[in-house]
């Protein structure tokens, strides 16, 4: 807490980091948080997961208005589901400075969104698309907006987001402030920034890797036909408390998610395919832990911050090195341990490698998992669980119970049946998983893939 106390902060914000719980600022919070305060442009790179969100929000929150009722901010960020979630955590910063945050997105009805607009948010987080459709409605006012901030700026403009992101700042008034915040500076960032920031503060807090340090890294080299025994493997062995699996299409998506069903796995699938309530119903599930297991597609699982997710697994290796890093950037958040496991067919190596120079780190080849070792894992589950449960109390009745029964039986003899029954045993149900032959590209070398990026796909702006 003393470390925030030096950043110049209100006592309302600091009550309001205290109750977030956050002890000390992250790096690029140290840096950025005094440098937004004092009014200046400020350009944040720093990886995923290292607390951006509050590094542009309590300088934001900071600097508004709370007595008036305009729009004073807004929020840039790439997908609904970010604009949800960067709206949650402004609207815990704003709690005792009275800030309201509303996000707006598409998908969602928009008489809806045209009411809660009316009610006055000091701070709008938004999509580019939906915001300029309010825009052109004249359902939204800009006039008095004097911070914008271009959230996780990388991606959206890889999303082919550059024109809208053109439009809405031209449409804002120029004595504003302007933020930006990236995992990568690219060459489209650089141009953005040029173009509509004034001598803007550079701060870097990217080490020298680019992933998340605590995030531990393997892979499996598999044929394609085994990949979803393996993983239900590891899925045993390793019991993750929340789990992301990464495939590469919608439709690998949908297969595994509907195996997984099939083994007896509480898993949900999230992809572009779905809509918004769909979309929030599997997110409400992960969150809660009503399921543990979400299969998800890049683009769908981009900039989700699920503090539980213990584990991720690529069944399928991403197109190029940034996916990579996005990915597993969703385990081993804010400082907790992940691990994060790679499968790969043979043809797949050299990808690999190219993965492990971006990022400087090693991937430790992992061993396939057995239906022993996954049995293994469940076991240890299940002792768990009764050594727990040996040190609550126990009712009587079960005492007496178990003393009759040893006058039947062994004491070994009957504890190992009683593990059996509380054991999940893996499940062998058949499935069948498309053969998928994809190779990924192959950037023609190391250097052009981390200094250029190639558009992975222009997208129209959706409604
Ligand atoms: P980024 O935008 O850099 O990917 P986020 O802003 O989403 O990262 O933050 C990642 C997680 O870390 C969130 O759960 C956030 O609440 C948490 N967090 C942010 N700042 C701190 C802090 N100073 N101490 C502890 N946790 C923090
Ligand atoms: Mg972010």
């Amino acid at each position: 807490m003393s470390a925030f106390k030096q950043l110049g902060l209100s006592t309302e914000t600091l009550q309001a980091i205290s109750k977030l719980g956050f002890e000390e600022p992250t790096p690029i919070q140290k840096e950025a948080i005094p440098a937004a305060l004092s009014g200046a442009d400020v350009i944040g790179q720093a990886p995923t997961g290292t607390g951006k969100t509050a590094a542009f929000g309590l300088p934001m929150i900071e600097r508004i208005t709370p007595e008036s009722s305009h729009i004073q901010g807004l929020v840039l960020v790439p997908t609904r589901e970010l604009a949800i979630q960067v709206a949650e955590e402004l609207n815990k910063i704003g709690e005792y400075r009275q800030v309201h945050t509303l996000p707006i997105y598409g998908g969602q009805d928009m008489a809806r969104q045209i009411k809660l607009l009316k009610k006055g948010p000091q701070i709008v987080v938004g999509t580019p698309g939906r915001l300029m459709d309010h825009m052109r409605r004249r359902t939204i006012r800009l006039q008095n907006i004097a911070a914008v901030v271009l959230d996780e700026a990388d991606e959206m403009l890889n999303m082919g987001f550059v024109d809208d992101i053109k439009f809405i700042l031209s449409d804002i008034p120029k004595e504003r402030q302007t933020l930006l915040f990236s995992a990568s500076i690219t060459r489209a960032v650089e141009a953005i920034a040029g173009r509509f920031m004034h001598n803007p503060i550079m701060i870097q807090a990217t080490p020298r890797n680019i992933t998340v340090p605590s995030t531990e890294q393997h892979y499996i080299e598999l044929p394609e036909r085994k990949k979803f025994d393996v993983l239900c493997n590891l899925l045993d062995l390793h019991s993750p408390e929340a789990a992301i699996v990464f495939g590469r299409t919608k439709k690998r998506v949908d297969e595994i998610n509907q195996a997984l069903a099939l083994r007896g796995y509480s898993s949900g699938a999230l992809h572009g395919d779905l809509n918004q309530n769909q979309r929030n119903a599997v997110m409400g599930q992960f969150r809660s832990g009503a399921i543990d297991v979400l299969v998800a597609t890049d683009v769908a699982a981009r900039g989700l911050d699920i503090e539980t997710v213990s584990h991720v697994y690529n069944y399928d290796i991403p197109q190029d090195p940034e996916s990579y890093v996005h990915r597993i950037g969703r385990t081993g958040r804010a400082g907790r341990k992940g691990v994060a496991i790679t499968f790969i067919t043979h043809r797949e190596r050299d990808h690999l490698r190219i993965i492990e120079d971006l990022t400087k780190r090693s991937i430790i080849r992992h061993p396939v998992p057995t239906l022993t070792d996954a049995l293994m894992g469940q076991q240890q589950v299940t002792a768990e669980r009764v050594l727990k449960a040996s040190e609550e109390p126990i009712l009587a009745a079960y005492k007496s119970m178990a003393e009759s029964l040893l006058e039947h039986q062994d004491s070994v003899t009957l504890l190992a049946a009683a593990l059996k029954l509380l054991t999940k045993e893996p499940n062998t149900a058949r499935v069948q998983i498309t053969e998928d032959n994809h190779v990924p590209r192959r950037p023609k070398n190391q250097r052009a893939s981390s200094h250029q990026r190639r558009p992975r796909r222009t997208r129209k702006p959706r409604k």
